[in-house]
């Protein structure tokens, strides 16, 4: 976990910087409730913010989680930049996409949405829209589109590369895929 200091950490809180989400929590001193740095309830004057590292810490001491922005269930909740991604992603299944197009396109640092990737499905991105460029594939295997032209159809520069990717995700070539 890297060092924020104060500073940072109200900066974060008056931006409602969603990218800060997990890092820390931001208590109200006034009500006892702590928060997640991008709730859009009301802000505390500065001089009422409390800050945690962790939901432990805000609950040992007393704060109460906030019903709007539910730090206790981060990070079950989605992030709002996450459906921006995943559609981009799957509108884009025929090419190669790459980590500073999701950057562009959601306002998030990258760190963080390769942290939610790493969190939730134990790849990052890139490996989890390789996926569903497969996935894509098998799809127009079946619909009987010809082997030499599926690299180019879902973002494989060689046959030999979409090959080995192929048979690592799906255990059989993709030639075998046609009687599956
Ligand atoms: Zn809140």
């Amino acid at each position: 976990m890297r060092n924020l200091s104060y500073e940072e950490m109200v900066k974060a809180r008056i931006r409602r910087d969603a990218s800060y989400d997990g890092q820390f929590y931001v208590g109200a001193r006034t009500m006892k409730i702590f928060c997640l740095p991008s709730c859009k309830a009301r802000l505390s004057l500065e001089e009422n913010m409390v800050f945690f590292l962790t939901r432990e810490e805000a609950i040992d001491t007393g704060y109460r989680s906030c019903k709007r922005c539910k730090p206790d269930l981060f990070p079950n909740i989605m992030p709002n930049w996450l459906d921006k991604v995943l559609s981009y992603m799957k509108r884009n299944v025929s090419e190669r996409i790459n980590e500073k197009t999701l950057v562009q396109i959601t306002g998030v640092e990258i760190s963080t949405i390769r942290r939610h990737f790493k969190n939730h499905y134990r790849l990052t991105p890139m490996a989890f829209h390789r996926k569903l460029r497969l996935a894509y594939a098998k799809e127009l295997i079946q619909q009987g589109v010809n082997s030499n032209e599926l690299p180019s159809h879902c973002g494989f520069k060689s046959y030999s590369g979409f090959r080995t990717a192929f048979f690592k995700e799906f255990g059989h070539s993709p030639r075998d895929s046609r009687h599956v």
